[in-house]
């Protein structure tokens, strides 16, 4: 299995799988690897992206889940489907549809970011997410740095690594995501929502 570079610790986009190739069509298995910034963990997932066009096209997210109270491995195979909008462009934008429900009630939002949630992925509005940076800063915005400020400076990555250093690039962004992930840590730990 293909790892790539890791990206938003904890999320999975829709920009990340289309930057590496993996929504040009057909089966296509990769996995992806986050690196925590603040404790320099690791955590990884497995994925086979099913795109032909129709209806039916997903992507299915492989990975162990470890319950933190019991220490208790499950291995997850986890359905997310895709769907389209059309493009200024040409062609068509790929957005997850969050597979969660919350208190019974189907999510089904359309998405470019799914968020690990628990044992799951869902959309940032399942995962309380949401809530933590509303009440910290409005919107979406936490702290200083939003999510579409780091969303662009992975966008301009054009090189992760250069002479087995990263790039300068590279670095901007990690310092910007770092930034956001310690923003969000400190809103979540402030209300006491877990994620
Ligand atoms: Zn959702």
């Amino acid at each position: 299995m293909a790892k790539q570079e890791a990206e938003w610790s904890n999320r999975l986009s829709v920009c990340f799988l289309k930057k590496h190739g993996y929504l040009d069509g057909g089966w296509r298995y990769g996995g992806i690897k986050w690196t925590y910034g603040m404790s320099g963990n690791e955590s990884s997932i497995g994925f086979t992206v099913n795109i032909n066009g129709n209806e039916g096209d997903n992507i299915k997210l492989q990975y162990t889940h470890t319950n933190r109270g019991t220490d208790e491995k499950e291995s997850m195979d986890f359905r997310v489907e895709f769907t389209t909008t059309p493009c200024n462009y040409g062609g068509v934008r790929y957005w997850f549809i969050c597979p969660l429900s919350k208190s019974g009630q189907y999510c089904g939002r359309r998405v470019g970011v799914l968020f690990s949630i628990g044992k799951w992925f869902g959309c940032r509005h399942c995962g309380d997410i949401c809530y933590a940076a509303q009440l910290e800063g409005g919107g979406f915005r936490v702290g200083s740095v939003t999510e579409p400020v780091v969303e662009k400076a992975y966008n301009e990555i054009k090189r992760f690594h250069y002479n087995g250093k990263p790039t300068r690039r590279y670095k901007r962004y990690l310092r910007l995501r770092d930034k956001m992930d310690y923003s969000w840590a400190r809103a979540a730990m402030k209300f006491g929502i877990k994620f």
